[in-house]
């Protein structure tokens, strides 16, 4: 990290971890306590304008305002469902897009963060992964989305309570385990207590299955887990989710079995998209059933949201409730997820932008 001296463009300062900001008012010749002062100011009351900063002396709010900005990602588009889902197409500095929505629910709200632009896997049932242009988001900008929903919502202090916005679910565009140091980095900024506060247990991180990463995700951050598994053989799941070639069936289980933190009171959320022919038959579910046997589960059976040029069906309502009622008879719970925000294609594996431009993609570990 550089110091800024004043002349270059303002630094912002979403993003930065308390020791990267400590460390930056050290340089300014400020003592490190400021650091946490700002933290609050930005974190909690949400405020982005030094001059509110009123337990900040004038003469340093001026010197901040010179040097620092406290930014947002710019909102290229934001869209309301009439189901209240809401949706928003951010621009980076770079043009670069991604999307996040918002699904409110009776008595709390989950915000669904991206963590890439685009996807480097290429699960042929979602829509993210037939973009091209790929790339890591920085912490600033999944931290970003989190500040911009707050503010939607008007939802600044951070004071828990009658909120609505009270969950995160990293199930947006991208691969989060493939963005692992600045998913974490964002993540620790927002759990801390000081500032978004949203807890670890209010958070889950969706895999498609990076299986060298699960350990020390669930050890680090010890947030909830959700694996994208969607097929109970190698066969069929090396043919919709490429990624299976890479860590096959069985050293995912492991993983999940594995999973720090994870008990009766915690279960792994398995979510299971419902393809019609393909994957939806009972002794799909049976098989589902004995290769889950041992790990803390649970289920979230996703019908299939078309679109265009998409090679699959949804299942019909009596495959889905079929397959439910296996499992239930087994023990899990396993309900049907309704689809939202549809109408502005917000829904699961929706998600794409218009950020096309053809580079070579990142490559996972
Ligand atoms: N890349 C991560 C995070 C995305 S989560 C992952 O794959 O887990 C989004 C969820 O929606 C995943 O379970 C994904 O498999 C599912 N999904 C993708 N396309 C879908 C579609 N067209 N209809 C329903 N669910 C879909
Ligand atoms: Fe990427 Fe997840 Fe979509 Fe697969 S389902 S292409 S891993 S975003």
């Amino acid at each position: 990290m550089t110091i800024p001296t004043g002349t270059e463009p303002r630094t912002d300062l979403i993003g930065l971890s308390r020791q990267e900001l400590a460390a930056l008012m050290a340089g300014i010749g400020e003592k490190p306590f400021r650091g946490k002062q700002l933290w609050h100011w930005i974190y909690h009351r949400g405020e982005t304008d030094f001059a509110s900063m009123t337990t900040i002396a004038k003469p340093m709010r001026e010197r901040l305002a010179e040097r620092f900005v406290v930014g947002r990602p710019a909102i290229a588009a934001e869209q309301t469902s009439g189901d209240h889902t809401r949706k928003w197409l951010f621009r980076f500095d770079d043009m670069n897009e991604a999307e996040t929505v918002f699904i409110p629910e009776q008595d709390r709200g989950a915000l669904c963060l991206s963590s890439q632009v685009g996807c480097t896997l290429t699960c042929t049932f979602c829509h993210t992964g037939t973009q091209r242009l790929v790339r890591n988001l920085s912490a600033a900008e999944i931290v970003g989305q989190v500040m911009v929903a707050r503010d939607s919502y008007g939802e600044w202090p951070s004071i828990a309570g009658d909120r609505l916005f009270t969950n995160i679910v990293l199930m947006g565009m991208g691969e989060p385990l493939f963005n692992y140091d600045n998913v974490a980095k964002a993540l620790k900024i927002i759990m801390d207590g000081d500032g978004i506060a949203i807890s670890r247990r209010r958070i889950t991180l969706s895999t498609s299955g990076v299986v060298p990463m699960i350990e020390r995700c669930g050890a680090e951050l010890g947030v909830g887990l959700a694996i994208s598994l969607h097929a109970v053989t190698d066969q069929l799941r090396d043919r919709i989710m490429p990624i299976n070639r890479k860590y096959p069936l069985k050293e995912l289980l492991a993983a999940c079995r594995n999973y720090p933190g994870s008990s009766n009171a915690r279960r792994i959320t398995f979510e299971y998209v419902m393809l019609d022919g393909v994957n939806d038959s009972p002794a799909d579910a049976r098989r589902l059933v004995r290769i889950i046997k041992g790990i803390p589960a649970k289920f979230n059976l996703i019908p299939f949201n078309r679109w265009e040029g998409a090679e699959f069906n949804c299942s019909s309502g009596k495959a889905m409730r079929r397959f439910a009622a296996i499992l239930n008879e087994a023990g899990y719970s396993a309900p049907i997820r309704t689809p939202r925000g549809r109408d502005i294609l917000a829904a699961c594996g929706q998600l794409k932008s218009a950020s096309r431009r053809q580079r070579s993609g990142l490559k996972g570990p």
